[in-house]
């Protein structure tokens, strides 16, 4: 299959971070999902610790949410008017995050940040964006500068095909840096459209914020005239109910969501402030269209999901990742190998160093062979994780006992693996 694919797509894949090409060998084609478990083409069942890069939150093939699109598809699959699906999530997503007053719905994650940004510069009037390096918000422009996610994976420091016009309003600067963020608008003052971060970064590997960075990013952009995005493409509906702003609280200008929120379709969007929002077509004078935005299969999958995610499937969620971080995590320590649990909520991620990891310089500085090694021991035993280094593991609330199991029945070769390999 993959020969097949390589004639006919660039790599043989259509997302560069399905590729092995970061740990070598041949991607696994996968043909079924059934709770935390993905079967591939030969019918090999792998423990799937990906989830889709994050949306299938209750593992593959949920019952309700299969119900729940089956039932929307014997409807039709696009109307191309308003329905009545898109308000319901629209209304669920407010309803879960306070500072999120309107919402509009598109359908990936590119799509939500690439529209907020243009959305902030046509309310600000301004052109200058703030990103911070490793934080990966899609495949926006403005935002492959310093990106992390595949471009972390592959060494990328940016991308040809992006103009210098521009690349050039886009400022890039280390994470986890309040100093770097003041001195940003000490040097461009009223120029700044946006601040845009990710909430928690799960792109670099997993990286939280430092005790009181968003808040002071909020107080900066606040004090200049700026807007505040956070980006939940990953966090949202993830890391709790109102996703990382349930968490830490700080009240964004703007914000954006994806992955979960489709339930394992193409939805996503980006909302805030009303009076932010009320400059968006037809309402305002800064466009922003889509097709298929609010797809009525996409968002009955959308809604279906949120409301299943209540309390107790936030508790299973965190619970399993706590096991799973304290297994791998002793794993290592067991063989010896200099590592870092990295964690923010429920999301995690290693890193092959015994030194902190605050920001993209520090993760790159990470002994990142050794993954490979541990990332192809895992495969072989039936485990699936993220090809990268750079990459959030993620679990579900479908995980039992078995699953678990069969995690720490291959982590202890897995440990060896990585601590006798060699760059
Ligand atoms: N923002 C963040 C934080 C992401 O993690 C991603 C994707 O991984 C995106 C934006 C882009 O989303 P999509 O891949 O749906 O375009």
């Amino acid at each position: 299959m993959f020969d097949r694919a390589s004639v006919v797509t660039p790599g043989g894949v259509n997302s560069p971070v399905r590729a092995f090409r970061a740990v070598g060998g041949t991607p696994r084609f996968m043909v079924s999902g059934t709770g935390p478990y993905l079967t591939d083409a030969d019918g090999r069942e792998y423990v799937d610790l990906v989830c889709s890069w994050g949306p299938m939150i209750l593992g593959h093939s949920h019952p309700e949410v299969i119900a729940a699109v089956q039932e929307a598809v014997s409807r039709g699959t696009s109307f191309g008017t308003p329905g009545e699906g898109e308000v319901a999530l629209a209304e669920e997503i407010v309803a879960r995050i306070e500072p999120v007053e309107q919402v509009r719905l598109v359908s990936s994650g590119t799509e939500a940040t690439m529209s907020a940004i243009r959305l902030a510069r046509g309310f600000t009037g301004r052109a200058k964006v703030v990103k911070f390096a490793g934080c990966y918000h899609g495949h926006v422009d403005a935002l492959l500068a310093a990106a992390g996610s595949g471009l972390a994976t592959f060494g990328l420091p940016d991308t040809p095909g992006v103009t210098g016009a521009t690349a050039g309003d886009t400022v890039v600067l280390p994470y986890n840096d309040l100093d770097a963020v003041r001195a940003a608008f000490a040097a461009h003052p009223g120029e700044i459209a946006c601040v845009i971060t990710e909430a928690s970064p799960g792109n670099m590997g997993v990286v939280p914020p430092a005790e009181g960075f968003n808040a002071g990013l909020k107080e900066l952009c606040a004090a200049d005239g700026a807007l505040f995005i956070s980006d939940e493409v990953m966090t949202g509906f993830r890391t709790s109910k109102a996703g990382w702003y349930g968490i830490d609280g700080v009240r964004p200008d703007l914000m954006t969501f994806g992955k979960v929120m489709g339930g394992g379709f193409p939805a996503a969007a980006f909302g805030g402030r009303a009076d932010v929002m009320a400059h968006l077509a037809p309402a305002g004078p800064v466009y922003q269209a889509g097709t298929l935005s609010g797809n009525p299969v996409a968002t009955a999958a959308g809604l279906a999901q949120l409301r299943l995610l209540d309390d107790a499937a936030y508790a299973k969620i965190d619970a399993v990742s706590a096991e799973l971080r304290s297994l791998v995590g002793d794993a290592f320590t067991k063989e010896g190998v200099a590592h870092t649990v990295s964690s923010a909520s429920n999301m995690f991620s290693v890193f092959f160093t015994d030194q902190p990891v605050r920001n993209y310089d520090d993760a790159k500085k990470q002994e990142a062979f050794r993954f490979t090694a541990f990332f192809h021991s895992m495969l072989e035993q039936g485990v699936y994780l993220p090809p990268s280094a750079f990459e959030s593991w993620f679990v579900s609330t479908a995980y039992d006992e078995r699953a678990i199991e069969r995690i720490a029945a291959a982590l202890p070769a897995a440990a060896r693996a990585a601590s006798e390999a060699t760059a």
